[in-house]
């Protein structure tokens, strides 16, 4: 059996530097960046960057800027309240049907808007065994649990052997019937996606999900859509999920090439994050009212298949909740006014028969 090829990463500010993605002018201020939060940029992705255009939205992603270590007094370590919502160390149960396990804390590239920048990077390790014995017995002894989704960091970084453990061990109790992967690995390491580790995603008689997060276009390349391919091989169902970034997809046309490019991957488009309040990230977030606009863009040139949702994750672990423009308001008197794609409004007669 081959195994996948070991991932170079590009990990620190000299890295980037040698690499030609920052001026060595920068080297003590990203180093400055670095002593808070984790580097990592993989080959794959490093590839897609034009080291000449200043505004790349590769590089924006990846290379960190001072303006990480401004903080917001809105911002806050744990921004959607994971630790609130935590009865057992690695597991959030916010919602009464499903909980999040967080298998691993290390992730195959370090995004400068992450959610839970303060929880990853390379020391924080993936959950002891004595830790997933614990969380499977949370699961095991709440029937209404029908869905694990296994987050981190990113539980893809763990060999195929410690996933397939993952998923036999849920797939064993019976009121678990789906198993929902959380990952950047299709994009940021596609080699690392082999058929061994999606056949370690899939348990006979449940339904395996795999949340693909991409954010612009360019990161579905041809080795990505085959990485994505082989995950659906295997019986996955794949969805997507993206954060909406200032400077990196906050038009419509890049927004409406991101969701088709996930489409053509085989990835239904599921989720576009408004940035939630993590630390040193301000100059990542466009205004809600920027999002509903493109929103509404979105609506009039995609059709339904390739139109995601565009979610607002509560602060304080208060939940996920739809916050696109609204179509339809009340005219009173059983009447509505719906605004079609285009901009243009219609009365609509809410007419109701008699009886049942
Ligand atoms: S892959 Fe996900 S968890 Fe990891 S740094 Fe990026 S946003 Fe954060």
């Amino acid at each position: 059996m081959t195994s996948a090829p070991r991932l170079r990463r590009l990990t620190s500010p000299k890295d980037l530097i040698e690499a030609g993605l920052a001026e060595p002018a920068r080297l003590a201020e990203l180093e400055a960046v670095a002593d808070r939060y984790a580097i990592a940029l993989t080959p794959a992705l490093a590839a897609l960057i034009d080291p000449g255009d200043p505004a790349d939205p590769i590089a924006r992603q990846f290379v960190p800027s001072p303006r990480e270590l401004i903080r917001d007094p809105a911002e806050r370590d744990d921004p959607i309240g994971d630790d609130a919502m935590s009865p057992v160390k690695g597991l959030v149960h916010r919602y009464p049907d499903r909980v999040l396990i967080k298998l691993a804390a290390v992730c195959a590239v370090y995004c400068r808007f992450c959610f839970r920048r303060e929880r990853v990077g390379p020391g924080a390790g993936a959950l002891s065994a004595a830790e997933f014995a614990a969380a499977l017995d949370y699961v095991r002894e709440r029937p209404g649990i029908w869905e694990v989704i296994f987050t981190g960091g990113d539980p893809l970084t763990l060999a195929p052997r410690r996933i397939a453990e993952a998923t036999e061990a849920l797939a064993a109790i019976a009121h678990v019937k789906v198993m929902r992967w959380h990952t950047r690995l299709p994009v940021a390491a596609p080699e690392q996606v082999t058929r061994a580790m999606a056949r370690a995603l899939k348990a006979e008689g449940k339904t395996t999900v795999v949340a693909v997060h991409a954010n612009h276009p360019r990161e579905l390349t041809e080795n990505a859509r085959a990485a994505c391919r082989r995950l659906a091989a295997e019986g996955a169902m794949l969805v997507s999920q993206s954060v909406l970034l200032k400077g990196v997809n906050d038009d419509e046309d890049t927004l409406a090439d991101l969701m088709r490019a996930f489409v053509e991957a085989g990835v239904k488009p599921y989720y576009l994050h408004h940035g939630d309040l993590a630390p040193g990230t301000a100059h990542w977030r466009t205004s809600i009212a920027k999002g509903q606009d493109l929103m509404r863009g979105l609506r009039a040139r995609l059709s339904g298949l390739a139109t995601p949702a565009y979610m607002l994750d509560i602060p304080g672990g208060r939940g996920k909740v739809p916050i696109g423009p609204q179509w339809i308001r009340g005219a009173g008197a059983g009447e509505h006014v719906v605004t079609d794609p285009r901009g243009v409004e219609h009365v609509y007669a809410d007419r109701l028969g008699a009886g049942r």
